[in-house]
Order: C-alpha cells, then sequence, then structure tokens
C-alpha cells in the first residue's frame, strides 16, 4: 500500500516532498501540501496526522474485506474541546452522501458505535442502508443503541462482538419513554392529567406507530412478516427501559442476522479516538 500524504490523504508518488517539521520528518504528496500542514496550528496539524492515519486504516479494510466503509462514530474528537454526541441531521447528510457515492454492485460496511440520537436523522440512514443495492454490513465494536439499533436492524449483517450492544428502540418524548406517556392515559381520569401531557400522549402515540411500522418494513423481508411485526411490537413498545442491552445471543434470539468475527482493523480505528467524556447511552432521546 503507497503512503498516504499527511494533509491530503492521497497516494504518496515516488519521492514526495519531506519537510522537517516539530524536529519530525514529515512526508507530503506535494510543495503544496507541506506549505499547507506548516500553515496549520498545532490543533489543525494533529487533525490533519490523525485523519491521515484514519484514511489510512480505513483503505487498508477497504482492500482487505472489497467494500466500502463508512463511518458513524461518536466518541470525542482529540482535537476538539466538545463531544460529539448523538446521531443529528449532519451526521445523516455524510453517511447518505458516502451511500450515495458508493456504486450499487458495492458492499458496504458502516462501522457504527452511537448512543443514538434523532428520530428523523436515524430513519434517513435506515432507509439508505435498506436501499443500496448490495449488501450493507453494520459493524458494532461496542454499541449502537436506540437510533443506532434502528440504523442497525436496516443491514443485510450485523457484525457484532458477544458482550456488544444493541438496545429498543422505542421513541424518547421530552426524556420520557413514549410507552409510558401513552399508558398515562388508562391510569388517571382526564380530568387530572394536564393538557400538556395529554398533548404530549397523543404525540407519543403517532411517534411510536411510526417507528413501529418503519422498523416492520426494515425486517419483514428477512424474516417474514409476521415475525417482522412482533419483533418490531417489542422493540418499540416500551416493554423494557430504554438501555436494556441486547448482546449477540439474544439479538440472533430474536432473528437478526448477526455474526461475530470483528475486523481487527475496526479497533486501530478506535485508537485514534478519545475515551470517556461522551453522553452514556442512558441519557439518549431516542
Ligand atoms: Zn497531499
Amino acid at each position: 500500500m503507497a503512503e498516504k500524504c499527511i494533509y491530503c490523504g492521497m497516494d504518496i508518488e515516488e519521492e514526495g516532498v519531506v519537510r522537517k517539521i516539530d524536529g519530525e520528518e514529515i512526508k507530503f504528496c506535494s510543495q503544496h501540501c507541506a506549505v499547507m500542514f506548516e500553515g496549520l496550528e498545532k490543533k489543525g496539524r494533529m487533525k490533519a496526522a490523525i485523519m491521515a492515519e484514519r484514511g489510512e486504516i480505513i483503505s487498508g479494510l477497504e482492500d482487505e474485506r472489497g467494500t466500502r466503509v463508512i463511518t458513524l462514530i461518536h466518541r470525542r474528537e482529540p482535537w476538539e474541546e466538545k463531544d460529539e454526541s448523538s446521531i443529528s441531521i449532519e451526521d445523516t447528510e455524510h453517511v447518505l452522501m458516502r451511500i450515495r457515492q458508493t456504486p450499487g454492485d458495492k458492499d458496504v460496511d458502516l462501522i457504527l458505535h452511537t448512543p443514538g440520537g434523532l428520530v428523523l436523522a436515524a430513519e434517513m440512514i435506515a432507509m439508505a442502508v435498506k436501499n443500496h443495492p448490495s449488501k450493507v454490513s453494520v459493524i458494532v465494536p461496542f454499541y449502537a443503541m436506540s437510533g443506532g439499533t434502528l440504523i442497525a436492524l436496516a443491514a443485510d449483517e450485523i457484525i457484532m462482538e458477544k458482550d456488544s450492544v444493541l438496545g429498543p428502540v422505542d421513541p424518547q418524548l421530552g426524556g420520557v419513554p413514549a410507552g409510558a406517556l401513552i399508558s398515562l392515559l388508562g391510569k388517571k381520569p382526564p380530568e387530572n392529567i394536564s393538557d400538556d401531557n395529554i398533548m404530549l400522549s397523543e404525540e407519543a402515540r403517532k411517534s411510536l406507530e411510526r417507528v413501529q411500522k418503519m422498523v416492520k418494513w426494515l425486517l419483514e423481508d428477512k424474516m417474514g412478516k409476521e415475525k417482522a411485526e412482533n419483533l418490531a411490537e417489542f422493540l418499540t413498545g416500551g416493554y423494557t427501559t430504554h438501555d436494556t442491552p441486547i448482546v449477540f445471543e439474544v439479538a440472533k434470539g430474536f432473528g437478526l442476522n448477526v455474526k461475530q468475527g470483528m475486523p481487527r482493523r475496526v479497533y486501530d480505528l478506535f485508537r485514534t479516538f478519545e475515551f470517556g467524556a461522551c453522553p452514556r447511552p442512558q441519557y439518549v432521546k431516542y
């Protein structure tokens, strides 16, 4: 494999351009990239170096598996103060672009590590995963909760460790599970429930129905209509708490196409992120 330029990530042809920066010899693809890199401040250089390393790991993984590798990883970036916390619309745009740029006959590996996030954002990614004509594998080295699980359900296969976890996909409204809001109406006479909560429980019902339909659609071509309906009802109905871990054996028992055999390079990739700092899965919105 050719050496990659630390600034632009392209292959370095022949000799490249070598510069001594901060006492270290660094190779670039061109004079242009050497000058641009030198002009960056310290954090910018750190970012360029890490992104180049990631690019190299990802292209190694692509060669090994013959796939296009896309990542959706929520973990603190070493050069940033703030946390990358949950699935956002920006993530959706990034992932959708990458899937659309992938030829229809090329398999996709989507590396997923997330506590969940915005419902619409996760739904859009799930649809794109399902609609890709070739095989899509979702790779979950640690956890993909909530909206992350929704995306995993769309894939042709889920590669996870024995103790990687998925979770229920019941929507949360204002931090409260949809199922709990709906059941409120049956527990108290309406005159004792605030208008706000009555309206919220109406929203909860709609949102639960919508996610349930989506899950059923994602699963029915893989396990048949009846099984898909039952699993969709279980995963969205709020029968367990929102942070209940669904490990490999349980996912298998559900009839999901889960496999073990995490590629080693996935862990090489995670080495390039900061540990800790992200909100824990139990805080997720969805
Ligand atoms: Zn370059």
